[in-house]
């Protein structure tokens, strides 16, 4: 969720001008700049009414009938899915059609020149829609909470600012440190322009963005308030299954969230620079050996190379996706596709089609990705020995290849505590928390079947391997065959040599 919105905020920041609002209030005399936002923000007002009502109404079910308490979770997951996209729909409709686009380039412009910073203007409905709803989610959340098995529930909730600041320092990490970047960068180059043609500033794009995912554990720590993990004997068991799996990481660290999320991630491409977070309550609920074994999940993103192949992914359909798409409108429907300019149709085009494909191509790769890691997690408390049926007696220092029943089992409770602290559904938890990791029937079902035959892994690991290195394989296929369709000539323009065709197949009139 945090990564789409971030790539709509960052195709948001992008045009350098708009469509002209409706009404004819593009007229200096009629006052649109202000009709334009008010508009504009009423409809965005509508999206956190949306939000009061759904968590209103949940609340009130919740309340006369606990009993039902899974069933209504679904519809409040559906009905939350639902309130996010019309927030994005909502708010592209601002953009586009009610004129918001239009009214923040005239009043944040001195002549021609955009103020830096216009971005921040531009992006504030959706970002203010977003957290004007956390706070209203916040009573249904909260009645989930109070309603939900007495034994997980020993700590009082969170107060309603708590729980907002907390999802707050989330996007800051993960969506708007980058959007701020991006917009000092599309501020310094508004400004001085010339230095753009000079070079140096062309490659100071994609070294800022490799600097930037290089020092995400940083930021991560900074904003979300990572701790060290104190030293003492859970430190000293992790420490002892990173070795065993020869795994790297720079620190463990201790993520403090109010007892309210169980939780684990791993952050950093590079050892030196990579932490294991784990959350309080995910330490505070699990068994010792249930915490290895999430250890052991992140440890297998790592030793499987997820984040690497995540990002040359991304990379490779991003530039096969803008491509494809200008060769379709070039040639399909006749049109320039170009970021900035008149056509405005490119990136609502863009934002659809972008949108479709990670939920579909990029869900289907991230479901097999969490697998991998689920295997390596209970590899890592894993004895190697298929007869096992008890750790009691067992010392697990010894590397092991292969895994064990009782280590799968550990997994197995290790991934369903962790469901039923979140308080998702097992088995129909709703898209949202599903389309990345599936659901949790599903992978323990997958594991009970490796567990009763071993070569059901094998078979799925040489699967997976297979299936990464197609995408990978076709999607640079796809840039190739993209960049040999020749470019249709616009009819204005002088013919181009031929070597200069080839080099820049995007047809650039206008400049
Ligand atoms: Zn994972
Ligand atoms: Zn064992």
């Amino acid at each position: 969720m945090p990564l789409l919105l971030l790539l709509l905020l960052y195709l948001a920041c992008l045009p350098t001008s708009w469509p002209d609002p409706p009404f004819g209030w593009s007229d200096p005399d009629s006052h649109g700049v202000l009709w334009a936002s008010l508009l504009s923000l009423s409809v965005m007002s509508l999206v956190v009414l949306g939000a009061a009502f759904i968590s209103q109404r949940t609340r009130r079910q919740l309340l006369l009938d606990p009993s039902r308490r899974d069933a209504i979770l679904r519809t409040y997951s559906r009905s939350r899915l639902i309130h996010l996209l019309s927030l994005f729909l909502l708010f592209g409709l601002a953009l586009y059609v009610l004129g918001w686009g239009w009214a923040v380039r005239r009043f944040c412009s001195v002549g021609e020149w955009v103020l830096p910073g216009a971005e921040f203007v531009v992006l504030s409905p959706i970002v203010l829609g977003l957290v004007l709803s956390w706070c209203f989610f916040y009573d249904a959340e909260r009645a989930f909470h109070d309603t939900a098995h007495p034994l997980l529930n020993l700590r009082a909730y969170w107060s309603r600012w708590g729980y907002v600041s907390f999802h707050l320092r989330q996007y800051l990490a993960l969506v708007f440190v980058p959007v701020f970047l991006l917009v000092v960068m599309l501020g310094i180059l508004r400004t001085w322009p010339g230095e753009f043609d000079s070079g140096w500033l062309q490659l100071s794009v994609p070294l800022i963005l490799v600097v930037m995912i290089a020092v995400l554990p940083w930021i991560l720590r900074l904003v979300l308030g990572l701790r060290t993990l104190p030293a003492g004997e859970l430190r000293d068991r992790l420490q002892a299954v990173a070795r065993r799996l020869r795994f790297r990481c720079s620190d463990i660290m201790l993520w403090n969230t109010h007892n309210g999320v169980a939780n684990a991630l791993v952050v950093g491409i590079v050892p030196w620079l990579r932490y294991v977070v784990l959350s309080d309550r995910l330490l505070g609920e699990l068994t010792p050996e249930e915490v290895e074994a999430v250890f052991g999940h992140e440890a297998g993103h790592v030793k499987h190379q997820h984040m690497p192949y995540y990002l040359t992914f991304f990379f490779l359909s991003m530039a096969a996706l803008v491509g494809g798409l200008q060769l379709v409108m070039v040639h399909v429907f006749d049109m320039t596709p170009k970021l900035e300019g008149e056509d405005h149709l490119f990136i609502p085009l863009f934002v659809g089609s972008l949108g479709a494909y990670i939920f579909l191509v990029f869900g289907f790769l991230s479901r097999r990705c969490e697998r991998q890691a689920d295997l390596y997690g209970c590899r890592a408390v894993s004895c190697g020995r298929s007869d096992c049926t008890s750790h009691d007696e067992v010392d697990l220092t010894a590397p092991s290849r292969n895994l064990c029943p009782t280590g799968i089992q550990t997994f197995i409770q290790a991934l369903e505590r962790v469901a039923a602290l979140n308080g998702i559904s097992r088995s129909r938890p709703g898209f949202l928390q599903s389309w990345q990791h599936s659901t949790i029937d599903r992978r323990v079902r997958f594991l009970q079947e490796v567990a009763a035959d071993p070569t059901v892994e094998k078979r799925f690991q040489r699967r997976v391997g297979l299936v990464k290195w197609v995408l990978l394989l076709g999607l640079v296929l796809l840039l190739g065959l993209v960049q040999m369709v020749p470019p249709k000539r616009p009819p204005n323009q002088a013919r181009m040599p031929a070597d200069a065709r080839v080099e820049s197949p995007t047809p650039r009139n206008a400049e």
